[in-house]
């Protein structure tokens, strides 16, 4: 049986134990937890090793520059898009209709300044950004070693042989953990549907609802659109050959710990060459957020609706130029686009203590907006990688693994 019908089969089965079964099934989280920690184990030294052979196969650095700037421009455009869903949907929707104003308050998080946010991409110790698993800090020193492997010819050899051969040694782990999979989804999703029963469920049903929606219009229209306008690809081949990354991202939450596997599905189901995968899929687990955009528009609209805050016009394009920047902030960890959140309900003067509403059922908001975050950053690179005319094809309903 194909791997992916093995972890959608987990997936379904552990929804229904979990519902069946209820709280007690929220023991098997420690085998989830196992198979996310196996997978993010990988991360650090695959995305390095893979985007140091991947800015070093870009040959010039004028290649990476054009490939770099395709990139930031599909992902800034998606995610624009994709609040101006979340907020059309809430606006038609009503998300926030008959609801209860909460009497808890909550803190906004300090937001660190742009200059600080735009210096503190370059690390003062490379072997630091690696032991903090700092993202962004890890791509640039990666960058930087790429192309000056590929700037120095001859010499650069042997350093390029060592990382090319141990992302090879990371995929093949990442197999072998993706073995696992099944299991671990199982367990994760036992545990959500566990603790989700219908009482935490019920009563926010509506924003669940736009929320879904909102993502399930943008995957189906966007994505649909750009791989096959730009690549000429069936969207439904897409969605098939990505699905094991975006089944491991609805059921762990998190965008950094389904690189391994995005990669992966990338390059051997899609047809990405290493290099544009191994820059535009971390790139795009760090900063390519519109699931989170999308859900970050429809709260803020949610709230504004349950607090009896009329908003306007400038308070609308407000919400999508702060959601989308404040996506690009949001890490790639659970629940971290709800800390962000604090950063949109600020600007357009929405009272924070609505998130309070909304932290109950974040969880099951985050798989969504996960899925569709990783689900974007794949479409991205199959843009990418036919924009530059290097999109493998592969015969129909095979891959280059032959799964
Ligand atoms: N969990 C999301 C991700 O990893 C981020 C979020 O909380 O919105 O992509």
């Amino acid at each position: 049986m194909k791997l992916w019908a093995k972890i959608l089969i987990g997936f379904v089965l552990g929804a229904i134990v979990g519902l069946l079964v209820g709280p007690p099934a929220a023991a098997l989280k420690p085998l989830g937890d196992l198979f996310i920690r196996l997978i993010k184990m990988l991360i650090v030294p695959l995305v390095f090793s893979s985007l140091v052979i991947g800015a070093s196969s870009m040959g010039d650095v004028r290649k990476l520059g054009r490939v770099g700037a395709k990139t930031l421009a599909y992902y800034l455009v998606t995610t624009a898009v994709a609040v101006t869903i979340g907020l059309i949907l809430a606006t038609l929707l009503h998300p926030g209709a008959g609801f209860q104003i909460p009497t808890e308050t909550y803190k906004a998080k300090p937001l660190p300044s742009l200059v600080e946010t735009l210096l503190n991409i370059i690390p003062t110790n490379p072997l630091g950004a690696m032991v903090s698993d700092n993202m962004l800090q890890i791509i640039a020193f990666a960058l930087f070693m790429g192309v000056a492997i590929a700037l120095i010819g001859d010499k650069g050899k042997p350093v390029h042989a060592f990382f090319d051969s141990l992302a090879e040694v990371m995929y093949k782990i990442t197999g072998i953990v993706m073995e696992f999979a099944p299991i671990g989804v199982f367990a994760l999703m036992a545990w959500v549907t566990a603790t989700n029963g219908p009482d935490v469920l019920v009563p926010l049903a509506k924003v669940i609802f736009v929320v879904y929606l909102g993502c399930f219009l943008h995957a189906a229209v966007v994505y649909s659109s750009a791989v096959s306008i730009f690549a000429r690809m069936n969207p439904l081949r897409y969605f098939r050959g990505f699905f094991d990354a975006s089944l491991v991202a609805f059921s762990t939450c998190s965008s950094s710990a389904t690189l391994p596997v995005s990669l992966r599905c990338a390059q051997e189901n899609l047809g990405v060459p290493k290099d544009i995968a191994s820059f535009a899929l971390p790139l795009g687990a760090t900063i390519n957020m519109d699931g989170t955009s999308i859900y970050q528009g429809v709260c803020a609209l949610f709230i504004a609706e349950v607090y009896g805050i009329p908003l306007g016009m400038p308070q609308y394009l407000t919400i999508i130029l702060t959601a989308t920047l404040a996506s690009i902030g949001t890490a790639g960890v659970p629940g971290a686009g709800m800390i962000m959140l604090t950063m949109v309900l600020q600007a357009v003067g929405l009272p924070l203590d609505g998130i309070l509403l909304i932290a109950g059922i974040d969880r099951v908001l985050d798989m969504a907006r996960t899925c569709v975050n990783v689900t974007g950053d794949g479409a991205g690179a199959v843009v990418v990688a036919a924009t530059e005319g290097e999109l493998k094809t592969l015969p129909a309903g095979t891959t280059l693994a032959g799964k």
